[in-house]
């Protein structure tokens, strides 16, 4: 098991090809999730660090060497870079590890895998082709060119720092953006490691740069930038709501990827264990902090009880404790906000009706020391009126419900501001070709749930954002169409 140092580690920003503190020379602290201790001292940067940041990532969009690479070459830089992030995978995840608070074992996959973004992204590059159109006009001959939007200011959340900026710097490199990346201000070391893998596989200075600090201070500041010309942003949906008002003043270009309430149907003819294991993973992997969690259960009447006991059955057997060590299931809450957060659902969800059959507090269990640990909780009783079955938790909090009709199970799914994701338990594949069509959500697993690639989509309807990270539509997002004209 790899151990924790006591040591406070100090981070620099990275602007400009050069590591730095921020202008005001000011820092904030980071706690490690599981000792509750601080371990990291992070550059609180604000407006000026920002325009720097942005002046160098417009400099390097229009001169220079990376406004001069060809497409091939782009792709070879995403390429080497996947190489050492596997090379240094162990490094990434344990700094994550101690920043969020995530499952070393999670992590370590996770960083495994993440260089295949890098890779699928890499070979894409030299592969966005324009067309010559068959146009209706005489002597003219019309093409398309995609050009890259511009600077990209790239905007993280908590919870799966490095995954979730892949998802958008992959991409945003191989259309030949540049980015401004503001990680969230609980969990900015494992992006600021990533930058010494960027200085190493020789990007070019000012192409991808790094500000740390508050949302309401270096992320207001880099979305309201006129520099700017994108913003990809993961976060909550307040913060996207004044994110998406800002960039409107500008017109700038938007990626959305926002909350979930996702729903997991389960049918009287499914895979009873298959579907416990799976919603027991869709909504306790990341100590229920992550956005497609699969927080509302609508299992059919028939099979509801049945379904709770073998669901209590196998989630008391979750191990909570050290995310270091890989005997553990559960792991702790990243920040003490979040914490109370989940603390004052579960207190809603109580109020309101749902009785709780499982968990329903503060873990206080020997293993899990000092950390902010919650109880695997479950409510059953929950009806689409109550608040907790609309209200994202982003906890280890499970609302269960009951249907007995099919279309009823697909309104009860639907019925909720939210459309990332969903899951089907059913063996009847009529019903699985009609969930994907009823179900109005941006990922339905069918028999699984939680599984992402690099090829695949990803992204919400309704109040779960706008736009597509991973597969081929994302690379779009970060280019724009010319339509060229040519009178002969
Ligand atoms: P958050 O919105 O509080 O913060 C996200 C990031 O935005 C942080 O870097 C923060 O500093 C910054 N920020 C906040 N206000 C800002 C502002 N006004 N201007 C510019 N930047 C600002 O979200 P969080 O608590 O870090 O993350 C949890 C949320 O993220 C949950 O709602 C979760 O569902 C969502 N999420 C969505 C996805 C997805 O792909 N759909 C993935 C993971 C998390």
């Amino acid at each position: 098991m790899r151990q924790r140092d006591d040591q406070i580690h100090d981070f620099q920003v990275f602007i400009d090809g050069k590591w730095t503190p921020s202008a005001s020379g000011q820092t904030f602290e980071s706690q490690d999730p599981f000792t509750a201790k601080t371990w990291a001292r992070i550059p609180r940067c604000g407006a000026e660090d920002v325009d720097r940041a942005v002046t160098a990532a417009r400099t390097a969009l229009e001169s220079g060497p990376w406004a001069a690479m060809h497409p091939t070459q782009r792709g070879l830089l995403l390429r080497r870079l996947a190489d050492l992030i596997a090379r240094d995978a162990d490094h990434l995840a344990f700094t994550e590890v101690r920043d969020n608070g995530k499952l070393w074992a999670e992590m370590r996959g996770q960083c495994g895998y993440i260089p295949q973004w890098f890779h699928y992204f890499g070979g894409l590059a030299d592969k966005v082709e324009g067309a010559v159109l068959p146009i209706d006009k005489p002597d003219m001959f019309t093409y398309t060119r995609h050009e890259p939007v511009g600077v990209v200011a790239a905007i993280t959340p908590w919870n799966s720092p490095l995954l979730l900026l892949t998802w958008k710097m992959a991409p945003a490199l191989a259309a030949g953006c540049t980015m401004v990346i503001k990680p969230s201000e609980f969990t900015s070391a494992s992006t600021l490691e990533l930058m010494r893998l960027v200085e190493e596989a020789g990007f070019p200075s000012g192409v991808i740069n790094v500000v740390t600090g508050f949302g309401a201070e270096v992320g207001a500041a880099l979305v309201s930038h006129p520099g700017v010309d994108k913003i990809a942003f993961t976060g909550g949906e307040g913060s996207g709501r004044a994110i998406a008002k800002t960039a409107a003043d500008t017109f700038k270009r938007l990626t959305l990827e926002l909350g979930g309430k996702s729903a997991q149907v389960i049918f009287p003819d499914a895979k009873l264990e298959s579907a416990v294991r799976g919603v027991v993973s869709g909504i306790f992997a990341a100590s229920g902090q992550t956005c497609i969690a699969g927080s509302r259960v609508i299992v059919h009447e028939s099979v509801h009880d049945q379904f709770v006991e073998e669901f209590k059955k196998l989630a008391s057997t979750a191990r909570m404790g050290d995310p270091l060590d890989t005997a553990t299931q559960v792991g702790p809450v990243t920040t003490p906000p979040q914490f109370q957060r989940i603390l004052d659902c579960i207190d809603m969800a109580r109020t309101g009706g749902a009785t709780c059959v499982m968990g329903g507090g503060r873990a206080t269990r020997p293993e899990c020391g000092d950390g902010w640990f919650i109880e695997p909780t479950v409510f059953t009783g929950v009806t689409g009126d109550m608040a907790i079955a609309k209200t994202e938790v982003f906890g280890p909090v499970l609302s269960i419900m009951t249907f007995s009709e099919e279309e009823e199970a697909w309104r009860l799914a639907n019925d909720t501001p939210y459309g990332l994701a969903a899951g089907v338990w059913t063996q009847d594949q009529k019903r699985m070709f009609t969930a994907a069509k009823k179900l109005r959500a941006g990922m339905i697993w069918t028999n699984c749930y939680r599984t992402v690639s690099y090829m695949s989509p990803f992204g919400g309807f309704k109040a779960s954002g706008q736009g597509r990270e991973s597969g081929q539509e994302a690379i779009r997002e970060y280019l724009e169409t010319k339509a060229v004209w040519i009178d002969y």
